[in-house]
């Protein structure tokens, strides 16, 4: 839901900017925004935030990063590549399993479970073991 309305309030900037942008540069010629140009502009807006939206619906973990990059750097051409290729990557493996398998070493002197590098019953040193296994 954060997402849908991290979105959302994206989405209204990026048309307000874009009036504003549209405004400045046709307003002085007293050129009225035509329904085409307003399609060409809600088009450019879609496609403007279509990085923070493929990484909104892909669920990934940095989509807020993602959104930010979109849409503070999106205008930059490479902060919008950046962005669609970052939403396009997939979220790396979660390092919990390589932590996991660390805490459960265990010591091989006494089979005490060693948290760190030294065991906490007999006080050898259990990495050398723990690089072989
Ligand atoms: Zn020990």
């Amino acid at each position: 839901m954060k997402k849908v309305v991290g979105i959302t309030v994206g989405v209204i900037v990026g048309m307000m900017g874009l009036g504003w942008y549209l405004s400045v540069r046709f307003g002085a010629q007293g050129a009225a925004i035509t329904p085409q140009g307003f399609a060409g502009a809600v088009v450019l807006t879609v496609l403007y935030f279509l990085p923070a939206a493929i990484a909104a619906d892909k669920g990934k973990s940095n989509a807020g990063a993602i959104c930010a990059l979109n849409l503070l750097l999106g205008w930059t051409v490479i902060g919008w590549v950046a962005a669609l290729v970052w939403s396009l990557t997939k979220d790396a493996a979660p390092q919990a399993v390589q932590v996991t398998v660390q805490q459960v070493r265990s010591c091989p002197s006494c089979g005490a479970p060693v948290p760190g590098r030294f065991c906490t019953e007999c006080g050898r040193e259990a990495m050398a073991s723990a690089r072989m296994s």
